[in-house]
């Protein structure tokens, strides 16, 4: 098994580095803090030793995640009805309206589009409107028979006759037009789709960082090692299932803000590895994180935090 342990960055040299950059950004106020009256200002004057007064340890775990903003659903569906319903939808046009912005629109990610409204000639009826059937009056014949009682002579002998007169049904054609069932009458029925709106795609990477120590850098700290990740030396993990068999062992130290930390990361990751718009870049980082609560001799109180390992380690500080 090859060594996961990972070297914690010495108290001594984290404040040096904070040192070194506090003097760099504002020298006066590092003399007014740090200085003594009538003594030359010197650096190397200022210990961890005399002004951290408490130190805790805790973790950062850190991951990247390639966001697809405005990703195109895919398919699409189509509608087909009746003609005086194509007027009950609601349609959208983009037509030279360009790549529409996802954060802005507020409405279904597939619409029914105006352009792709589209007559279908009716099967049913071959776009007539209607069919033609035999006239269910007379039958197909175009008349109406009867027979007449007719009595003949002086016997008065009844003899039947037959008597037939156009059917008024068919108006003596013998065929009956029906409105088509299918179509209405209306010839047509009408298609329309219903189509992705024409996002505008923007892929942005996303810095994920977990810490246990409560501090309001994470936001910071999170674009920094998206930036530069190869100036942090941290423990690179897989999966988290790995990461959290592991992680004590490599840290050298644990704690209850770690453990959640770590179990809040995981369920963030898994999140992402189910949003269909998002892609993790990276590997699970874990870095040792050490707090360093500070105070000058005048009372003034401040932080330092470092990321990383003894080897390479970022700072922050509210100094
Ligand atoms: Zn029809
Ligand atoms: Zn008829």
């Amino acid at each position: 098994m090859p060594d996961v342990r990972i070297k914690t960055p010495n108290l001594d040299d984290i404040f040096e580095k904070w040192k070194q950059r506090a003097v760099r950004q504002d020298r006066k106020r590092m003399e007014k803090q740090f200085g003594t009256k009538g003594a030359l200002f010197s650096l190397d004057a200022i210990s961890a030793a005399e002004y951290v007064k408490d130190t805790l340890k805790e973790a950062a775990i850190y991951f990247a995640v390639k966001k697809t903003l405005g990703a195109v659903p895919k398919g699409k569906d189509e509608n087909t009805v009746l003609a005086p319903r194509v007027g009950r939808e609601t349609y959208y046009s983009f037509k030279g309206a360009g790549k529409i912005n996802k954060e802005n629109w507020k409405d279904e990610e597939k619409v029914p589009m105006y352009e792709s409204i589209q007559a279908v000639s009716c099967k049913t009826c071959k776009g007539k409107g209607y069919t033609d059937d035999k006239c269910k009056t007379c039958k197909g014949t175009g008349k109406i028979e009867e027979n007449l009682m007719v009595l003949v002579g002086e016997e008065q002998k009844k003899e039947k006759k037959l008597f037939s007169y156009p059917c008024a049904a068919c108006y003596g054609t013998g065929n009956k037009r029906e409105q088509c069932k299918e179509c209405g009458g209306h010839k047509n029925l009408y298609k329309y789709e219903i189509l992705p709106v024409p996002f505008q795609t923007v892929v942005t990477g996303v810095p994920i960082l977990h810490s246990s120590a409560q501090t309001k850098y994470e936001k910071e700290i999170g674009e920094d090692l998206h930036k530069m990740i190869e100036e942090v030396e941290g423990i690179r993990f897989n999966e988290f299932k790995e990461l959290e068999s592991k992680v004590e062992a490599s840290l050298g130290y644990m704690n209850k803000n770690i453990k959640k930390t770590i179990s809040a990361a995981a369920s963030d990751h898994k999140t992402y590895q189910k949003d269909k718009d998002s892609q993790i870049t990276t590997q699970i980082y874990l870095f040792p994180m050490i707090q360093m609560f500070c105070e000058t001799k005048k009372g003034s109180k401040f932080e330092i935090y470092s990321l990383g390992s003894g080897n390479k380690f970022m700072i922050y500080s509210n100094f």
